[in-house]
């Protein structure tokens, strides 16, 4: 599956990338929405965005509107700070499809939400233990 990944915290966004790399995803990794959006706009195509919230600049709900409006369907997965429930329905009102609270288990994202999510687009998970090792 071709992932975007939008991350401000270096640590987050490599190893976030590694992992989803290692699962079998294509993934393209973003520091801030506005080079995600500059990447789009030259009609790069994808089937799924994960997104932090919190981000310097535009937020990831505002990344996402933008997206919304540009480009062809795709699903959207949040990735939130906050744990409140009223976090996770903002994010479920700007239009993620799903929402992961860090520090999730990233056997969560897979399992949980990449899979509901994209139910048909699902790979078989890979050892979790093997990649944190790895990294
Ligand atoms: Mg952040």
């Amino acid at each position: 599956m071709r992932i975007l990944l939008l991350e401000d915290e270096p640590d987050t966004l490599r190893v976030t990338t590694r992992i989803l790399q290692h699962m079998g995803h294509t993934v393209a990794s973003f520091p801030d929405g506005g080079t995600l959006i500059d990447y789009c706009s030259r009609g790069e195509a994808f089937d799924l965005l994960i997104s932090d919230i919190g981000l310097p600049g535009e937020n990831g709900m505002q990344v996402l509107a933008k997206l919304r409006s540009r480009c062809p369907p795709f699903k959207a997965i949040a990735m939130t700070g906050y744990a409140r429930d009223e976090e996770i329905a903002q994010c479920r009102d700007a239009g993620f499809d799903g929402c992961v609270t860090k520090p999730f288990l990233l056997k969560a994202l897979e399992e949980e939400e990449i899979a509901r999510v994209c139910p048909a687009m699902t790979i078989e998970p890979s050892g979790f233990g093997d990649v944190i090792r790895r990294i």
